[in-house]
Order: C-alpha cells, then structure tokens, then sequence
C-alpha cells in the first residue's frame, strides 16, 4: 500500500529535483503527470478526511468524488499516524516524523530537512504555501509566495481565506507548485458537530479550487493528513488510511 511518504518523492521525481528520502516515487501519478503535463501542481491537504469518512460521506463529497470519476486516479494511502503538523511534515518530506522532527510550528523554522517546496525553490522554481500563520511564518523568504491565514473561531470562514489566497496564487503563472490546507472537517469532528455540513462546505471549497488548477491545465493531488479524530466516539483503527486523489480537472 502507498503511504504519505510516497507523495513528496514523487514531485521531486516530477519536477527533477533531488529528495533523500526511503520512500519511492508513485510510477502511476509520474504516468498521470508525464502524459497531462501541468503548468503547476496543487497538493491540497483536507485536515482529518480518512479513506472512512470518504466514503460514508461521499454524498456530501460528491464534488470530490467527481474528480476522480471523470479523470482521477484514488489510491488508499496508509498514514504516518501522527497529528496535523508531524503529518503535514512528512507529505512535505518524505519522511517519518522522528526523521524531520517537525512537531510544532516552532521546528518548522528550525528543521535542518527541507520541504519539497524548499528544495524546488533552491532549484529555481517558484512555489507557495497558504496555511494557518503560525506553520506558514517560518517559511517567509524561504518559499515564494506565503499566505498565513489566522486561526479562529469560525473555520468556515478560515478554509473560505483559504480557498481565495489559493485560488489566487494559482493565478501566478510562474508558481510550479502550491501547498494548501483546509480544516473544516477536523473541527467540527472535534466538537461532535454536523459533519454532513463541514463535508459539504469541503467539497464546495474544492469545487472552486479544482476550477482554478483547470484554468491552469494544472494537477490536483489531494489527501487527508490523518484518520479522522472524533470527539469521543470510535478510534478508527491503525494504521489509518487516507485517500490520495491525483486528477487534472
Ligand atoms: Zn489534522
């Protein structure tokens, strides 16, 4: 099975750049990649959406779905079982947490591992990143074009600046590849509430930014960071499963 370690030798194997990391690349997303040709890739992380949760509530996600019934590839992708930012950091890496040491936004800074985006950066390529601040701030003059948005109270309103800072840096013709992550779904998984309503407004969110990567002729790559974590309900089992979504909408 592919796990999130996949992901990032896979773009470093697309764009030929070099990242040390065990894991290898995905032969089928080069395929994909090699054959559609895009001007830039989106690697949009959905905070908390695991390989259950797509499908109990693929009604709801339907606008993902979608995606990939009409060009997509899914593939069931094993996690590194950490939180959020360990997580993130290994899409970003290549590499297991106790290997990058990214567990707070405070190692982001101090991380001697460079992300994927630094690396092509190096390389000469531009890319961004739009995050919440505090994991978006340590990459300023690192990565091309940062875009933080503030945590808060309302998370709808979170992942919409999201959506915007997105859907506008895909409009930069020079950026090769964007980071992006939206929270609804984990939010309202923490507090027990609607999750048919956080599902829906995810999918509406993606509807949007996959119109964005078509104007671009671009690629989409999307996966969840973690199994989904409910209030008080049922642990899911481990390792959890993620679904990683590769299309050119
Ligand atoms: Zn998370």
């Amino acid at each position: 099975m592919l796990s999130q370690l996949n992901i990032a030798p896979t773009l470093a194997e697309f764009f030929d750049v070099p990242l040390t990391s065990q894991a290898r690349p995905v032969e089928q997303i080069l395929k994909f990649a090699y054959s559609h040709k895009p001007s830039v890739v989106l690697l949009m992380v959905i905070d908390s959406l695991d390989y259950p949760f797509y499908t109990e509530f693929a009604e709801d996600l339907r606008a993902i779905h979608e995606l990939v019934e009409r060009n997509g590839i899914l593939f069931v992708c094993e996690t590194v079982n950490s939180p959020t930012t360990p997580a993130i950091g290994s899409i970003l890496t290549g590499l297991r947490p106790e290997s990058h040491g990214i567990f707070s936004n405070e190692d982001v800074g101090k991380s001697k591992i460079k992300s994927i985006l630094e690396i092509l950066e190096e390389a000469g390529h531009k890319t961004a990143l739009v995050l919440e601040t505090g994991g978006a701030r340590p990459l300023l003059g690192k990565v091309s074009y940062v875009f933080g948005v503030d945590d808060r109270e309302d998370i709808f309103e979170y992942d919409e600046l999201i959506k915007t800072h997105t859907i506008s840096v895909l409009k930069r013709h020079d950026v090769k590849l964007v980071f992006s992550h939206i929270r609804a779904i984990d939010r309202f998984a923490h507090r027990d509430w609607d999750l048919h309503a956080a599902a829906r407004e995810t999918a509406e969110n993606m509807r949007a930014i996959a119109k964005a990567i078509s104007a671009r002729n671009g690629m989409l790559v999307i996966c969840g960071d973690h199994e989904t974590h409910f209030k008080d309900k049922k642990q899911r089992k481990l390792p959890a499963t993620v679904p990683l979504i590769v299309c050119s909408p």
